[in-house]
């Protein structure tokens, strides 16, 4: 019988987002609570639970997992305070001298930074790493993941997602706890080599269906299908978690073949240099993008990526909505914004009521700046919704507004703005407008490639925009591609063991 642990922490970050993330915003299943609130939905954590619960030789030891909606850095107190609890979780099932366990999977975003500590993974594996001591640990990343050195050293293996958009979380955390199972039973002895890869990348690309970045990552699903390959994956980062590790890596495991580790890392990661001019985004100005809206027939999708709250932007951007007023433009718009104060005004007048109201820039005041509009509340709502991935957002509440053809949906709280449910949850149908407008840069395309007839990435201000050269970089490393000259750039192919 071997006894493995389980466990989860993600939230993702962009430091450019000037609103901290409070404890308030994470979700916490302690326990038992894991297993009936994630079982069955796509996440990590219920992936591990399908292989742990299938093998009758595993007892499953389900500690905590916290995770939140994308936002800025975490306040550091609360951020102190979750870290300790899942510490103390994992103490609780351990005991001393790990003699309660035989292993742990835990799942990571990889791209949380805290008000002063830039890398909390690091920060909570490596404690885990004390209270286990030489058991078997094995993490899960999202592809977005930094990496840092303690991270590489704290965990045995690595899994960072395959897929962008993201779909194959319940995959990745079969993955991690096919691999975690191996190790404990002493199967397999993994050699992890990293390749740092100086470069923030952005854009079509990056779509693993049809971009060169989904060539690289078919190069990682080949080694772990192959003999002797056990995880692989390029972890590109989160390009607005500015800290000092945020770079793109290469991660291979191998079964106790460190020089085939880095050989494949290293491949790999010249693939990827080779092509780094392909990983910039195309931008379309707004007034553009309206234009082709304008020429297209069925539904024009705007990907406003610089406030993706999936990102870790703040949500409150009006950029777009500003954009179509006073245009010509007369087809139907569905948009979204964060604006606490909207949304308490338009529940206190009630549905039907016509009034002026401030919407936008409450969060972010310095990109973006409050407009005043004549509108009309058209429904309210609690805001309770469920992800299509399962899990539950939380919005608080939301009002939907009314402006000529404009459809604004309020929230009072940042959610991620990819799927259609969080439409249909407020009586819009995404499917029946000209234009939607998506705060996501890709993860979108899933749930709505099938339903639009053009996508346009446009070009506005904000704290996670794909034009990297608008934001305030302070703390990555550097030189690094696209914001330093190319030439300047060496690789650094120093494997680590
Ligand atoms: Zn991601």
């Amino acid at each position: 019988m071997k006894r493995l642990l389980i466990a989860g922490l993600k939230q993702e970050t962009s430091t450019f987002n000037p609103v901290l993330t409070r404890r308030n915003s994470f979700q916490i299943c302690r326990g038992e609570e894991m297993r009936a609130s994630l079982r069955g939905t796509n996440t990590e954590i219920a992936g591990g639970l399908d292989v742990f619960e299938a093998d009758d030789q595993v007892e499953v030891l389900p500690a905590l997992a916290a995770w939140s909606g994308s936002g800025g850095p975490v306040h550091q107190e609360d951020l102190d305070r979750l870290g300790d609890e899942l510490l103390e979780s994992v103490r609780a099932l351990v005991g001393s001298d790990a003699a309660g366990v035989d292993g742990a999977y835990i799942a990571f975003h990889g791209a949380m930074a805290g008000e002063r500590e830039p890398d909390p993974e690091g920060w909570i594996l490596e404690e885990i790493r004390h209270l286990l001591g030489d058991r078997p640990i094995a993490i899960s990343l999202d592809l977005h993941a930094i990496i840092t050195d303690r991270l590489v050293r704290c965990a045995d293996a690595l899994l960072p997602f395959h897929t962008y958009p993201h779909t194959d979380q319940r995959d990745t955390g079969q993955r991690a706890a096919r691999l975690l199972l191996r190790m404990a039973r002493g199967e397999v002895v993994p050699a992890t080599a990293r390749l740092p890869l100086p470069m923030l990348v952005r854009g079509d690309e990056l779509l693993t269906a049809t971009g060169r970045f989904g060539e690289a990552i078919e190069m990682c699903r080949e080694i772990e299908s192959s003999e002797g390959g056990l995880a692989a994956g390029v972890v590109i980062g989160n390009p607005f978690t500015d800290v000092p590790d945020l770079q793109s890596n290469v991660v291979v495991t191998t079964d106790g073949d460190p020089d085939r580790s880095r050989w494949e890392a290293e491949r790999i990661a010249r693939f990827m240099w080779r092509y780094r001019e392909l990983f910039v985004a195309e931008l379309t100005s707004l007034d553009k993008a309206i234009d082709i809206a304008a020429g297209t027939n069925g539904l024009t999708v705007f990907s406003d990526a610089a406030d993706a709250t999936s990102s870790g932007a703040s949500g409150d951007s009006n950029a777009v909505l500003k954009g179509f007023l006073g245009t010509a433009f007369d087809g139907t718009v569905l948009l979204t914004i964060v604006d606490a104060a909207a949304v308490a005004r338009a529940h206190a007048a009630g549905v039907g009521a016509q009034l002026a109201l401030s919407l936008g820039g409450t969060l972010d005041p310095g990109r973006h700046a409050p407009v005043m509009l004549q509108i009309r509340v058209v429904s309210l709502s609690d805001g309770h919704f469920t992800y299509e991935e399962g899990t539950t957002a939380r919005p608080g509440r939301t009002a939907v507004l009314m402006l000529d053809r404009i459809r604004i949906l309020a929230t009072e709280r940042p959610v991620h703005v990819m799927g259609r449910r969080l439409f249909l949850a407020n009586g819009l149908d995404p499917a029946e407008f000209d234009v939607v407008v998506l705060k996501s840069p890709n993860g979108f395309r899933t749930h709505y490639e099938e339903i639009a007839s053009r996508i346009v990435s446009v070009d506005v201000p904000g704290s996670t925009s794909a034009n990297l050269h608008s934001l305030p970089y302070r703390h990555c490393v550097r030189p690094i591609f696209p914001l330093d000259p190319t030439e300047e750039i060496e690789l650094q192919f120093a494997a680590e063991e």
